[in-house]
């Protein structure tokens, strides 16, 4: 039967394939897919782990002590009878045969089913049969884990990742998806933490849908820079798909259609197609300036994660990074941080991509959705205090560790010998975080002359999104050099609006008046004072607002690659001399939204 989820709309375009829901298995999950003629090697390491398990637990009952309860020898039994019940071994055999999936794979593949079927159940004690299943799964995982695995496809070695509550799939091996009967496939999750979100990137998923996030929650903002459809907010999406159902996600309409009508799924392969279409139109402008009509050079800048990204900018023909999120850098180490010299390596990769052009290297920003696992310490003892978006993050985080500020600034300037670096920083909101920038800044600098270590030359800029900033910009601006405004947070904070939590999303509105008058204020602000102004939040790369943006004056925006081509056609399309009206109605207007499109259809009239 055909089913329709609502969600929030993350990223454009459509994207079908068979949903992969995240495993509930609590061991190391390894995801890849194995060769024709591996197969027969892979149900064979099923059938040997299947065996040793027997014995194992054939090993455990014949061991009981006589003065046993009774009831330790009937859960022995019961998992006997799973581990040779036709449900979980013949039934996981079909997803190694069918799918080639590896045969831990293909195991939680086929928990996901049986935890399903269980959770339907109206009796309470076969219900609770589910963690039987789940505990012998576990034991089959495990005893995988010691039997060579087969080469898989690509024949890289299998990539191990930890499961979780949300679990990273490794990416499986490039060529994968070339493997001769695989169907696309997308990630259904509950949740998707945004560190975890890193292992998607360049993996075989098409597109994703998660249960809960916002539109700008850093997990929808990764999955945007992986440029593939997705759906998050989508509540009970994990609960209503099943392993293996064929999925349609409208990224337009943050709509995800479970098992569509022939019918259904004919018009969303056509509207796939005229979107690809679209997109490779699209980039034939990346090596076109942005320049509008009447002449106004527009700075399109992109926004990155990790060191691999500055390639897609590049590419996507941006000038420069506006945004490098360095925290990204600090998570999945197992609580290990980066090292000055490590982080001096990522960020020179960037320096030396961008064959001089700009980087803007934001310092570590983490706390709220991207806590650091780091055990016990600084940070982590504050992520799940009462409020992590209001608590130790960004900024604060940082000058409560000068020692790994000062590394981190450091790493900075030494890569600034390479190229131009400019350095942004997030979250500042009082008079005295500006002076200990400063000084850590003059500090790192000194400890590196003293210590004979080449270094270069940098810009220090602050992020305003929170409001004092905003509303003491004249301020902010005598001391740095430039700003970035960040909307993600300045509509958080200025509408008291959780921004990854679903529940709140329909009141996050970047359309507020609040919010509009505050951007209007810095960007005239810093334009007045000749300092340089960008955005860097999602509005950048959200076509509904260029023009908005370019009537309050802006001509700097950053954004994720993928935007930046729908981005420059807006801007070679408009003449900023007739957007006066657009920028008196959006200031003035009770429904600006409404008032700037039809602006804006007036004036292409
Ligand atoms: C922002 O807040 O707009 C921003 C760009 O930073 P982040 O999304 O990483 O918080
Ligand atoms: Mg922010």
């Amino acid at each position: 039967m055909s089913i329709q989820v609502f969600g929030i709309q993350v990223s454009r375009g459509v994207a079908i394939g068979r949903a992969v829901l995240v495993a509930s298995s609590r061991v190391d999950v390894e995801h890849y897919y194995v060769s024709a003629d591996r197969v027969p090697q892979e149900i064979e390491r099923l059938r040997v782990a299947r065996n040793a398990v027997a014995a194992e637990l054939e090993g455990l009952k014949a061991d009981l002590p006589p003065e046993a309860p009774h009831e330790l020898a009937a859960l022995l039994d019961v998992h006997l009878m799973l581990l040779h019940d036709e449900a979980v071994i013949a039934a996981t055999k079909h997803w190694v045969h069918d799918r080639h999936y590896n045969a831990e794979w293909a195991l939680s593949a086929q928990l996901e089913v049986l935890a399903r079927q269980f959770d339907e159940m109206e009796d309470a004690y076969l219900r609770e049969r589910k963690a039987d299943v789940e505990q012998v799964v576990e034991r089959l995982l495990r005893e995988l884990g010691r039997i060579a695995a087969a080469v898989p496809v690509g024949g890289a070695g299998p990539t191990k990742v930890v499961a979780s509550a949300a679990v990273p799939l490794a990416p499986p091996a490039p060529a994968a998806r070339d493997f001769a009967g695989e169907d696309p496939l997308v990630l259904v999750a509950a949740d998707v933490a945004p560190a975890d979100m890193l292992h998607f990137k360049r993996s075989v998923f098409t597109g994703f849908v998660t249960d809960v996030g916002g539109r700008t929650s850093h997990t929808a903002i990764v999955a945007r820079s992986m440029d593939i459809p997705a759906v998050v907010g989508a509540r009970e999406a994990s609960r209503l798909i099943r392993q293996d159902d064929w999925v349609v996600i409208d990224g337009d309409a943050g709509l995800v259609v479970v098992n569509p009508s022939p019918i259904v799924l004919e018009e969303y392969r056509f509207r796939q197609r005229q979107s690809e279409l679209e997109r490779a139109r699209l980039r034939r402008l990346r090596h076109t300036p942005a320049v509008t009509l009447d002449g106004e050079v527009v700075e399109l800048l992109a926004n990155i994660e990790q060191p691999d990204d500055a390639a897609a900018a590049l590419d996507a023909g941006a000038v420069g990074v506006g945004l490098f999120r360095s925290e990204f850098l600090f998570m999945n180490r197992g609580g290990a941080l980066p090292g000055e010299d490590e982080q001096f390596e990522a960020y020179r990769a960037v320096v030396n991509s961008m064959h001089g052009l700009p980087v803007t290297i934001r310092t570590v920003d983490v706390g709220a959705d991207k806590p650091l696992d780091r055990p016990g310490g600084g940070e982590g003892r504050h992520e799940h205090g009462l409020n992590p978006a209001l608590g130790l993050r960004a900024i604060r985080w940082s000058l409560a560790e000068p020692g790994m500020f000062r590394q981190q600034l450091r790493a900075m300037l030494r890569a600034a010998a390479f190229g131009p670096v400019r350095i942004l920083v997030p979250m500042v909101a009082h008079l005295s975080e500006m002076l200990a920038i400063h000084e850590a800044v003059a500090r790192a600098r000194q400890q590196l002359v003293d210590a004979g270590k080449r270094h270069g030359a940098v810009t220090v800029g602050a992020m305003i999104e929170v409001p004092a900033a905003a509303v003491m910009i004249e301020r902010f601006l005598r001391h740095f050099d430039f700003v970035s405004i960040g909307t993600n947070d300045l509509i958080q904070y200025t509408l008291a609006i959780d921004r990854a939590d679903e529940a709140v999303s329909h009141l996050y509105d970047p359309w507020h008046p609040a919010v509009l008058a505050l951007l209007r204020q810095v960007i005239g602000a810093a334009n007045a004072h000749r300092k340089p102004v960008s955005v860097c939040g999602e509005m950048a790369g959200d076509s509904a607002f260029t023009e908005l943006l370019l009537s309050f004056g802006l001509r700097s925006f950053s954004m994720h690659p993928s935007c930046i081509a729908e981005i420059k056609q807006r801007v070679l399309r408009v003449d900023t001399r007739q957007l006066g009206a657009v920028e008196a109605v959006a200031l003035s207007s009770e429904s600006p939204a409404l008032a700037v499109r039809a602006a804006l259809a007036s004036a292409q009239a």
